[in-house]
């Protein structure tokens, strides 16, 4: 496994990681990973263990809720979903009966698989419809979501998406819940590190529960976290334990509680709001090299790219893009021509460079690389070449920029 190990790192530090979803994580926030927590159950909350010997495990998830709620201003914080995804389970099952109607956005349209897919418990279990953007400016279509509101009154309005890359209004998603008596979810897994770094608004006084991961922009460990009222409290914590979940993974309660810390620093305020410029300097690069941004451009962490006029589709510029060491991940468009398995765009995010202390220069650099990888067939001698050109320069660039090597908080 060593191999494997030392691999995967060459690989991370070797090229560029502008899938939306990564970041690089601090060596506190790995050691906390590491550390002998791992080892340890404690399935139940603080205080009321079903094991023995959690005096520690006690410490480990009070610090972690009380950094949630200071840092967002949430009067319940859960730390223990293991998963956005597991998250997601908990805020449904709190706050809905199976075959109630949930409204959320289209998977196809930048919405998740547990928000109301037939593919996931969210779609099986429960009554989905889902809402859509506009096609003409492709953001959000409030008078559509008001009209199915109204015309399902569903149990719950869902919102937050995955490939969304502007500002999504969560008073009027209130407003539109508070007519038709649904309680309001917002899943900001994507965002809540932007959130916690005040570079985009909080959804928390909008809304009734705030579901999120904590590995993204928030730069913490793999995992799920909820916050929400007071009074839905209780419910929370059932549905996640004894309801969804066993034992809580308590090495990572400790890693979300060191990430916390971190993300209540000056420092990571200035890291969020870079996080945004470099989005936006990178949507604008690829605008540049003939690369439509969705809805124009971004106002968070990631740029979606419509590629229809370079006449490559999203798989093959995925396959291009790696070939010259730059990750990134094929997507959907709205109204995507293309199945998702092909997709018409491509869906790229600024967490890691960021992290690595690259900013705007480099987002344009990085632009032209993309561009130039998208447009180079492997196929032929000069693609192939120019691929191995811009791999070269990635190594170049990364190494003025190591990940692991150089953290801002
Ligand atoms: N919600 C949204 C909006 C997401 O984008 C994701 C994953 O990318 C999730 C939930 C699921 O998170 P996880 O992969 O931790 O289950």
């Amino acid at each position: 496994m060593a191999h494997v190990l030392l691999a995967e790192v060459a690989r991370q530090r070797g090229g560029l990681q502008l899938i939306a979803s990564e970041n690089f994580t601090s060596p506190a926030v790995l050691t906390a990973l590491g550390s002998t927590l791992a080892d340890k159950y404690a399935e139940g909350y603080p205080g009321e263990r079903y094991y023995g010997g959690c005096a520690e495990a006690d410490h480990a998830e009070r610090l972690a809720v009380e950094r949630a709620r200071d840092l967002f201003g949430a009067e319940h914080a859960n730390v223990q979903p293991h998963s956005g995804a597991a998250a997601n389970l908990a805020a449904y099952a709190a706050l809905a009966e199976p075959g109630d109607p949930v409204l959320a956005m289209e998977l196809s349209h930048g919405g998740h698989l547990t928000h109301g897919s037939r593919v996931n418990f969210s779609g099986k279990w429960f009554h989905p419809i889902g809402y859509r953007v506009r096609a003409d400016t492709e953001l959000i279509d409030y008078d559509e979501v008001r009209d199915l509101a109204l015309a399902h009154r569903p149990k719950i309005i869902m919102c937050g998406a995955t490939a969304y890359p502007r500002l999504i209004d969560f008073a009027a998603f209130r407003e539109i819940a508070d007519e038709v008596g649904a309680y309001l979810v917002v899943d900001a897994a994507h965002f809540i590190g932007l959130v916690a770094g005040r570079a985009v608004p909080s959804p928390v006084p909008h809304a009734d529960v705030v579901t999120c991961t904590t590995h993204k922009v928030l730069r913490g460990p793999r995992g799920g976290m909820i916050l929400c009222r007071a009074e839905l409290a209780q419910r929370i914590d059932k549905a996640v334990f004894p309801f969804s979940q066993g034992g809580p993974m308590m090495h990572v309660v400790a890693a979300k509680a060191v990430a916390l810390r971190e993300a209540a620093q000056p420092a990571f305020r200035a890291y969020a709001e870079q996080v945004v410029a470099n989005a936006r300097a990178l949507s604008a690069g690829l605008a540049a090299q003939g690369m439509r941004p969705v809805t124009g451009g971004t106002d968070t962490h990631l740029a979606l790219t419509d590629l229809r006029d370079t006449g490559i589709c999203g798989r093959d510029a995925e396959a291009r893009c790696e070939l010259a060491r730059i990750t990134i991940n094929k997507n959907a468009i709205p109204y995507d021509p293309e199945r998702p398995a092909v997709a018409s765009g491509i869906r790229v995010g600024t967490p890691s460079v960021t992290t690595q202390g690259m900013r705007e220069d480099e987002m344009r650099q990085i632009a032209g690389l993309i561009g130039g990888a998208v447009r180079s067939d492997p196929a032929t001698t000069a693609g192939a070449a120019r691929l191995a050109d811009a791999a070269d320069e990635v190594a170049a660039l990364v190494r003025r920029f190591p990940a692991y090597g150089r953290q801002e908080v």
